[in-house]
């Protein structure tokens, strides 16, 4: 630390943000179909309501969470509006992303590749420190499961993200997931 800004006032906090609060952007990736629009929905209004698709376009829904010791995480969750075909704006999309949540539906083994291919696209063109999750939804539909918990497990851990199976629907590990990527985002420098 530059000992010279020792006793100055410090700069105003950009955009809010600080060693406490911290606010992050947040992009959703993964196949039509596999729920990311239901995941947030049920993270931010908990409900799960298929028929009311979450129309972002320019802007995105926020939804603040207070941890344990005391900070809070503001979440800008981008949703891809139904843009995941074009791969070519995916770059623009995740400009600046704090947090990537890469999502797969368990019954679809054809959303997990597609998963892979967006952890690729990522390790490429995003932030090199870009907190990754990647999301095995659908979790209700443990009968219908195409792929394995293993499967999701050991490509996580090969590829340094967290994992986790969710079911936005029961809304088991949804708040779960947020809370634990909040806990790995990198802090800024206590003041
Ligand atoms: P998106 O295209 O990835 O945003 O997917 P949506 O959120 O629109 O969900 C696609 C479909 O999957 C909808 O019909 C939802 O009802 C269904 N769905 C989403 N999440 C779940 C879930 O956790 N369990 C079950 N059984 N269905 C889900």
């Amino acid at each position: 630390r530059d000992s010279r800004q020792l006793g100055r006032p410090l700069p105003e906090n950009a955009g809010g943000q600080d060693a406490k609060n911290l606010r992050v952007k947040l992009v959703l990736l993964g196949d039509s179909g596999v729920g990311k629009s239901c995941i947030v929905l049920r993270f931010v209004r908990g409900q799960f309501d298929p028929t009311s698709k979450v129309t972002v376009g320019a802007s995105f829904l926020s939804q603040t969470i207070a941890l344990q010791d005391s900070t809070t995480v503001k979440f800008e969750i981008w949703d891809t509006a139904g843009q995941e075909r074009y791969a070519a704006l995916a770059p623009l999309y995740y400009r600046g992303a704090a947090v990537a949540v890469i999502v797969y539906d368990i019954t679809s083994p054809e959303s997990f590749s597609k998963a892979q291919y967006w952890v690729k696209e990522l390790q490429k063109h995003g932030s090199p420190d870009i907190v990754m999750a990647l999301v095995g939804n659908k979790a209700d539909l443990n009968e219908k499961r195409e792929v394995a918990v293993q499967d999701g497990t050991e490509y996580a851990e090969k590829n340094g993200m967290f994992f986790i199976e969710t079911s936005a629907k029961t809304a088991d590990n949804i708040n779960e997931l947020f809370e634990e990527i909040a806990k790995r985002l990198p802090r800024p420098p206590v003041t």
